[in-house]
This record gives structure tokens, sequence and C-alpha cells, in this order.
């Protein structure tokens, strides 16, 4: 049996501001299933973001259901690494149990375990600025770990990179959620990306944010993101998600 860990149900969202009203999200319903990894998809300023801060609790929704499994936590990566130029690799990934008070010898413990089993253990002394994009998204991943979430919340992890190190930062990140026993919804407006990482897509149109459609992404043999993006079945998803985005030139 699936384990569901967290379902919205006609999540609606309104921002209020000094000279308007922006609705930015309407109607918005899917579930989470523990394992699962999900990717939201839609046009620049069409919502994405939003739906992630409501889930993390720093904006309040309008209306809809948000129902969480009891105790479910939530960890954030945000979409640019917002790393602390002036701390250590280590200290970095340790901020998040320093704010919620839960800096144990444990917390610690658990944290030098990350970084070890992901090739980081030798920098943690040294500072962002000597580490390439690629890794200091892992640095902010193992951040957003240090707190054990049920959840993570990945807002377009990738963008700040180059397309090479795109696919090798995601077959990383991929793997390491993974290997965590992670569940995770990813916001990217990389259609290749979320085929090959996801196994639910959600298709948003433009403002204010609606579902277009949900697909499950059943390839013929589901492996790393990488191979993923050969399969037979990948440009079935590309053509119909791309065909849902209604893009125009
Ligand atoms: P996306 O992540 O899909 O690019 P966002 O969720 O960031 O989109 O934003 C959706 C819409 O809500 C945009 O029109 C944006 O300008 C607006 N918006 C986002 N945050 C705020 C805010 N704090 N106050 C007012 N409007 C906002
Ligand atoms: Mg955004």
């Amino acid at each position: 049996m699936k384990n569901k860990l967290l379902s919205i149900v006609n999540l609606k969202k309104i921002y209020h501001t000094k000279n308007d009203d922006v609705l930015a999200l309407e109607d918005i319903s899917f579930d989470v299933y523990e394992n699962e990894f999900i990717s939201i998809v839609g046009p620049s300023g069409c919502g994405k973001s939003t739906i992630l801060s409501i889930l993390a609790r720093l904006e309040d929704k309008t209306s809809g259901i948000i129902s969480f499994k009891d105790n479910l936590s939530v960890g954030y990566m945000l979409q640019d690494d917002c790393l602390f130029e002036w701390k250590s690799i280590l200290d970095n990934c340790l901020v998040g149990l320093e704010i919620s008070k839960k800096k144990t010898d444990e917390g610690i413990e658990y944290v030098l375990n990350l970084l070890r089993t992901y090739g980081l253990y030798e920098f943690k002394d040294m500072y962002p600025s000597s580490l390439s994009g690629g890794m200091r998204q892992r640095v902010a991943l193992i951040r957003t770990l240090a707190l054990n979430p049920d959840v993570l919340l990945l807002d377009e992890p990738m963008s700040a990179l180059d397309s090479q190190s795109r696919m090798a930062i995601g077959e990383d990140i991929y793997n390491i959620i993974k290997n965590e026993g992670k569940t995770a919804i990813m916001v990217t407006h990389d259609l290749n990306e979320a085929i090959s990482m996801s196994d639910k897509v959600i298709v948003l149109s433009k403002r204010p944010a609606t579902i277009k459609n949900i697909y499950e992404i059943n390839l013929d043999s589901k492996t790393t993101p990488i191979k993923n993006r050969s399969d037979d079945k990948f440009s079935f998803y590309y053509d119909n998600i791309w065909r849902d985005l209604d893009v125009h030139i």
C-alpha cells in the first residue's frame, strides 16, 4: 500500500500587495506518496515557487486544504544555494540544526556522515567560494538533509548551472534523495529534467496556476535520470507536456 504523506485540495493563493491583488494559484490539488519524486513544471511566474513556499509554511494559503501526515517534516532547498560565504562548509551544513536548536553531537555526526558519504568531507573546513557550482548544490542539499526532513522541496536546484553540469548534478541530487529514502517535490522549467527524474510530473498553466495535467511517468526501464533520457517512452511524455505548456515563440 502506498503511504500518503501529503494531500493538497483546492489550494488557492492571492497575494495582497499595496497596489493590487495577485491571484497566483487556483484549484491546485494533488497527493504526495512516500518515496515519490514529483516535479512541478509550468511557465515562468505561474506560481510554482508559491506552492513550495506554502508547503514550507513560509507563506499562508488563501483557501484550500493541506493535510500533512502526523509530524511530517519538510525541508526547503531554495533556488539560489544561499550558502554563507564566511562560514565553512561544515558550518553551512549545520545552520539548520543551529537555528532549530538541534545542534547536538548526534546531529553533527549525522552531518559529518552525509559529508563523508557524498564526497565532501575533505572540504568541510573550506569556504563555499572554493567549490564548484555543483559541489555547492550538494552542500545546500546536505544542509537541507541535516534536519532529516521527510519531504524535500527543491526550487529549481540546477538552474544556476550550465547544461552539462545540470545533468551530472541532477543525477547526483537524485541519487542522494533515493539513497536517503526521501520524498521530493522539485520545481523546474526543464522538461528533460522533470521527466528523467520523476515518478510524477505536474503541469501548471500560466498564472493563475491551475493544474493542466498530471503525468505518472512509466518508462520501459526506469534506471538513472541520464539513462532514462534514452528510454523509448521519453519523447511521448516530452511531446505531451510540451503541448500542455502551449509555449508561443
Ligand atoms: P514561479 O515560481 O512559477 O516563477 P512564483 O510562485 O514565484 O512563480 O510567483 C507567482 C506570481 O505571484 C508572480 O506573478 C509573482 O510576481 C507573484 N508573487 C510571488 N511572490 C509574491 C509576493 N510575495 N507578493 C506579491 N506577489 C508575489
Ligand atoms: Mg520560482
